[in-house]
C-alpha cells in the first residue's frame, strides 16, 4: 500500500525516565492504526522500549551477539528471532547493550542497527515507519551514531516544563546541531512535551521551542492511566483505547505523520532557559 513511499525514520531522544518509551510505544500503535507498517527499535540498555507493545521484556540483539560471540557471525534467522510482533502488528526489537559496567552502550546500539540494515530487515518487512527510541542522557557520541550514520533522519526530543529537563533537551539539540553541521542528513522535527504538572507548563515549553528554533509538536498530558496500562503490561492504546489519553497519542501520531517541518536547532544557554521558566512561573503564581 505504501510501495512508492519513502520509509520515514524517526528518532525519539530524551533523558532517562522522561517518557520516551511510553510515547514511542503508543505512537507506534497509533501509527499502525493509521495504516503504517511500524518497526520500533529500543536503543536504551534498559531494553524496555517494546515491553508494553509485545507483552513483556524481550531478549536483545546484543544478547544474541554475546551468545554467538561476534556480531559478524549472526545469521538472518537468528536476528529474526529478536524481532517480535506486538499490538496492532507493530514490529519491535531491542538493541540492548553490554553487561552493566562493561563495554560501551552506544557502540552496542550502533552494531545492532548496522545488523538490522545489513540484513535489510526494514525492506523485507515492508516497513514504512521506523521509530528509534534512544537514550539521550549522556553526550556520549555512541548514542548519536544512529543519527550521525543516517539511520534516523528526523528527531523528536521529549521534554517537559522542568528547568533542568529543558537544559537536557538543549544539550541534545546542541549535539544534534553538531551532527547536522558535520554533514549528517538529520534535522529536528519537533519537541514533544510530556507534561509533568509544572505551573504554566505548556507556555514554558512553547517559549523554549521558539528560543531554540524547534517547535513543540504536542503537549501530552500526564495521566495515571499510563501507569494503569503499564501494570497490565500494555500500551494505553491497547488497554484503554477509548480513553482521553489514547486520543492524545492518536493526535500526536497524526501530527507526526503530517509534519513536514525540519529544523536546524539553535541551542541556547542555561541563563536564557532560566529566564523563560521564571517569567512564565511568575505569571501564574504572582
Ligand atoms: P524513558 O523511556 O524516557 O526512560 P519511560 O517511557 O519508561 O521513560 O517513562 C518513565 C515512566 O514515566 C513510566 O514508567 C510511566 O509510568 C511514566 N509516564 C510517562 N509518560 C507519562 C504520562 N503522560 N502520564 C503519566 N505517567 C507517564
Ligand atoms: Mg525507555
Amino acid at each position: 500500500m505504501h510501495a512508492n513511499k519513502e520509509m520515514r525514520t524517526v528518532a525519539i531522544y530524551g533523558k532517562g525516565g522522561i517518557g520516551k518509551s511510553v510515547i514511542s510505544a503508543n505512537l507506534s500503535a497509533s501509527l499502525a492504526e493509521l495504516g503504517e507498517t511500524v518497526l520500533q527499535v529500543g536503543c536504551d540498555p534498559k531494553h524496555d522500549s517494546i515491553a508494553t507493545l509485545c507483552g513483556q521484556l524481550k531478549p536483545t540483539i546484543n544478547d544474541l551477539a554475546r551468545e554467538t560471540e561476534r556480531f559478524g557471525r549472526i545469521k538472518r534467522k537468528d536476528l529474526e528471532s529478536r524481532l517480535f510482533t506486538g499490538f496492532n502488528g507493530v514490529l519491535g526489537c531491542e538493541a540492548g547493550g553490554p553487561p552493566p559496567a562493561q563495554g560501551c552502550a552506544g557502540k552496542g546500539v550502533t552494531l545492532a542497527l548496522e545488523l538490522l540494515n545489513d540484513h535489510k530487515v526494514p525492506e523485507r518487512h515492508g516497513i514504512t515507519f521506523m521509530i528509534y527510541d534512544i537514550l539521550g542522557d549522556s553526550v556520549c557520541g555512541g548514542f548519536f551514531r544512529p543519527v550521525r550514520e543516517g539511520f534516523a533522519r528526523e528527531v523528536y526530543v521529549v521534554g517537559c516544563g522542568e528547568f533542568l529537563t529543558l537544559y537536557m533537551v538543549n544539550n541534545i539539540l546542541r549535539a544534534l546541531r553538531i551532527v547536522h553541521d558535520s554533514g549528517a542528513e538529520v534535522m529536528a522535527a519537533g519537541i514533544i512535551d510530556n507534561m509533568r504538572g509544572v505551573p504554566n507548563e505548556a507556555a514554558i515549553v512553547d517559549d523554549f521551542g521558539k528560543l531554540v528554533g524547534v517547535p513543540v509538536i504536542h503537549h501530552v498530558p500526564r495521566d495515571k492511566i499510563v501507569q494503569q496500562a503499564e501494570f497490565q503490561g500494555k500500551t494505553v492504546m491497547e488497554a484503554f483505547p477509548e480513553s482521553n489519553q489514547a486520543n492524545e497519542y492518536r493526535t500526536l501520531a497524526k501530527k507526526v505523520l503530517e509534519n513536514e517541518g525540519r529544523y536546524v536547532p539553535n541551542p541556547t544557554t542555561m541563563a536564557e532557559i532560566k529566564k523563560i521558566v521564571k517569567a512564565r512561573t511568575e505569571e501564574v503564581t504572582a
